[in-house]
């Protein structure tokens, strides 16, 4: 019998501040959503000020003790990450957990892939992911520690034909995940990768849309027969992030369906 999904309450959540990149929609904005349940303090980053409004008003309205603020900005742009952080913590009084969901697809045959386009997603997936993780963790050496979960992918652990730059780039955040993990839990931060398979986002219906993935093939390709959804991707986070998850640090964890055991 298929399970159906169910959200659990993780400790250690409540009243900690979550500075949440991409947090507009998609993946990120169900992270937003799982945390504001465990009465968690939330700073969504996103690039469009308005899709940043619109999910903070219906957060608003969802958690109506929830406290929810906005920042608008591009990982990229280290100035715009450092007054993110910044941001959090005047607001909040801490930076405790950084999510980082800011991320872009590039699906191109790798002979066919411009400098421009190779820069673009290494800069915003691998070279974001590093400013976020930085700048936050300025933060989070001062308060004595803190949490950071980075979004990375299935494709950072697997191969993928056409999509080199995403691979590299995914492959990127797992490595620096790591190594941070390694730097930083003398300062008392856990920082893990988060892989999503096949999850149903703008960003994957896009591609559907455009032709670029199969549904079909993806769902005959999975053990369990369909794509993820973004919430049962939240669900890790929270609890990658809570107190639960106090010994599990520089490590990259699926959630795929089993696609990837399939080989
Ligand atoms: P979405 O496109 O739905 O959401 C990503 C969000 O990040 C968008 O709001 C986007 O804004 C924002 N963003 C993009 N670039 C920047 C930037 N430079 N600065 C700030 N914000 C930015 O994607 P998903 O929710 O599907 O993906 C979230 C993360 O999960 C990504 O890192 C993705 O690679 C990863 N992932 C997704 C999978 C999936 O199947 N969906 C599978 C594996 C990993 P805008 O709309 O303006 O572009």
């Amino acid at each position: 019998m298929t399970r159906a999904f169910a959200p659990a309450t993780y400790p250690g959540l409540a009243g900690r501040a979550v500075l949440n990149t991409g947090g507009a929609r998609g993946i990120g904005y169900a992270m937003a959503r799982a945390f504001a349940r465990h009465g968690a303090y939330l700073m969504l980053m996103d690039r469009d000020a308005d899709a940043l409004a619109g999910a903070a008003a219906t957060l608003r309205a969802d958690f109506p003790d929830a406290r929810i603020a906005v920042h608008a900005g591009s990982v990229t742009e280290e100035a715009d990450v450092a007054a993110a952080c910044d941001a959090c913590a005047e607001s909040f009084g801490s930076l405790d957990i950084l999510l980082t969901n800011a991320g872009i697809s590039m699906n191109r045959p790798s002979l066919d892939l411009s400098p421009a386009d190779w820069r673009r997603a290494i800069d915003v997936n691998l070279t974001g992911t590093f400013l976020c993780a930085q700048a936050a963790a300025r933060h989070m050496k001062a308060q004595g520690g803190g949490v950071i979960l980075n979004t990375a992918s299935m494709w950072g652990l697997s191969a993928s034909a056409n999509r080199a730059a995403y691979c590299a780039s995914k492959a990127g955040v797992i490595s620096l995940t790591e190594v941070l993990a390694d730097e930083w839990a003398a300062h008392g931060i856990r920082v893990n990768a988060i892989c999503p398979g096949y999850i149903r986002t703008a960003l994957t219906d896009e591609l559907i849309a455009d032709g670029k993935l199969d549904l079909a093939a993806i769902e005959a390709r999975t053990p369990q027969g369909r794509m993820g959804t973004p919430e049962e991707v939240a669900e890790m986070a929270v609890y990658l992030a809570s107190d639960a998850a106090v010994f599990i640090t520089g490590h990259a964890h699926l959630a795929d369906g089993g696609f990837r055991a399939r080989g």
